[in-house]
């Protein structure tokens, strides 16, 4: 008997055997999931309607304990960032992002990120894992607790975007069993639609995705030449951008109301001129794509600049108005906490950057 499993690392499959092989019917797995995934609940105890003998036997041999809060913060502008400790002390952050038709929810997918983009606070953070499913799962669970979020008919979170730490396609096992747990219709019960996968361009796996997950893409693209994209984006090198559009052109199932995001950084001189935005509808006509268009968020020691508010309003008109490409600027949120797109990265790694900056002046 295993022991000490977090059972939010179950897929439902999953949960179902272990059920079996304890010696239980599988309606009683049902149960169990959906008191785990609909009524959220927080203790074995709590499920009412299994027998006590089986709740000791779940809670003696697994855990159900929630994340741990380390900090959680709410923004001017209702955006609410948590900053999670992990088992091991390291520290992920998850941001709930309210808007007037919709909540959406960024989760974090690994500790840092291996790939060092330059614009992005995260790529700078030296400490990487993969999360676990249980620490997937676990980012939603806490913020629908904080969100008070049981209510299936009246969601708060009603998107949940992989774009917070790490690339999620680096951890796609992982992620994939989470995103099971997340669409299962007897629980959390999320529409395809409504989650989206945040990539950087890993061609290999974007190949696969749409066969095994089926749900929404954004494309991290940033730049509409590999000399740029080099120094943005460095996966680029691997699979430059001829490569990474190759691979979505041919992306299945994508129609125009169901089209690929492509996400795009507006940076000061470095990739936000009018042939870059011509360069850019060029590219993408091919795809059923829309573009993102973010304004860069400043983090302390970035070495770039926000473009103009003209410069992007130009861009956008661009892409949209002469290109046909639908464009949407997003609006920074958050800022404050630095909860922003490309601004998150634990205050951990933050605080002992500082700490080692003290130990060199003493
Ligand atoms: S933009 Fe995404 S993939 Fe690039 S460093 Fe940041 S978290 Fe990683």
């Amino acid at each position: 008997m295993m022991k000490n499993v977090p059972i939010n690392s179950f897929t439902k499959d999953e949960l179902n055997k272990y059920i079996l092989d304890l010696g239980e019917k599988n309606y009683r797995a049902k149960q169990v999931w959906k008191w785990l995934y609909v009524n959220g609940v927080k203790s074995f105890s709590e499920m009412s309607d299994i027998g006590i003998k089986l709740r000791e036997k779940l809670h003696s041999n697994l855990d159900h304990n929630r994340l741990d809060i380390d900090q959680h913060q709410i923004s001017k502008d209702g955006t609410q960032k948590w900053l999670f400790k992990l088992s091991d002390d390291r520290k992920i952050e998850t941001v709930f992002i309210p808007e007037t038709d919709r909540g959406t929810l960024c989760i974090s997918s690994q500790v840092g990120c291996t790939l060092s983009c330059s614009f992005c606070h995260t790529g700078t953070m030296p400490l990487v894992r993969n999360l676990s499913t249980n620490e997937i799962i676990g980012q939603i669970l806490a913020a629908k607790d904080g969100l008070e979020d049981w209510d299936i008919k009246n969601r708060k979170i009603t998107n949940i975007v992989f774009m917070g730490m790490g690339e999620p396609l680096y951890n796609y096992q992982e992620v994939t069993r989470a995103i099971k747990i997340l669409l299962d219709n007897e629980g959390l019960c999320y529409s395809r639609r409504k989650i989206t996968l945040s990539t950087s361009g890993v061609v290999p796996i974007i190949q696969k995705l749409k066969y095994e997950l089926d749900v929404s893409l954004a494309i991290s693209l940033h730049a509409v030449n590999d000399d740029i994209r080099n120094i943005l984006v460095p996966i680029n090198k691997k699979w430059p951008i001829k490569e990474l559009l190759s691979a979505l052109e041919i992306y299945p199932g994508v129609n125009n109301s169901r089209r690929i995001t492509f996400e795009y950084v507006m940076l000061d001189g470095v990739n936000d001129s009018i042939n870059d935005a011509k360069k850019l509808v060029k590219l993408l006509k091919p795809i059923h794509a829309k573009v993102n268009l973010i304004p860069f968020n400043p983090w302390p020691g970035s070495i770039y600049k926000c473009s103009s508010e003209k410069t992007i309003k130009d861009f956008a008109d661009e892409v949209c108005y002469n290109g046909g490409i639908t464009a949407t600027v997003r609006h920074a949120r958050g800022q404050d906490i630095l909860a922003a797109c490309g601004q998150l990265k634990s205050n951990s790694v933050r605080l002992s950057r500082e700490k080692v900056a003290n130990i060199n002046f003493v």
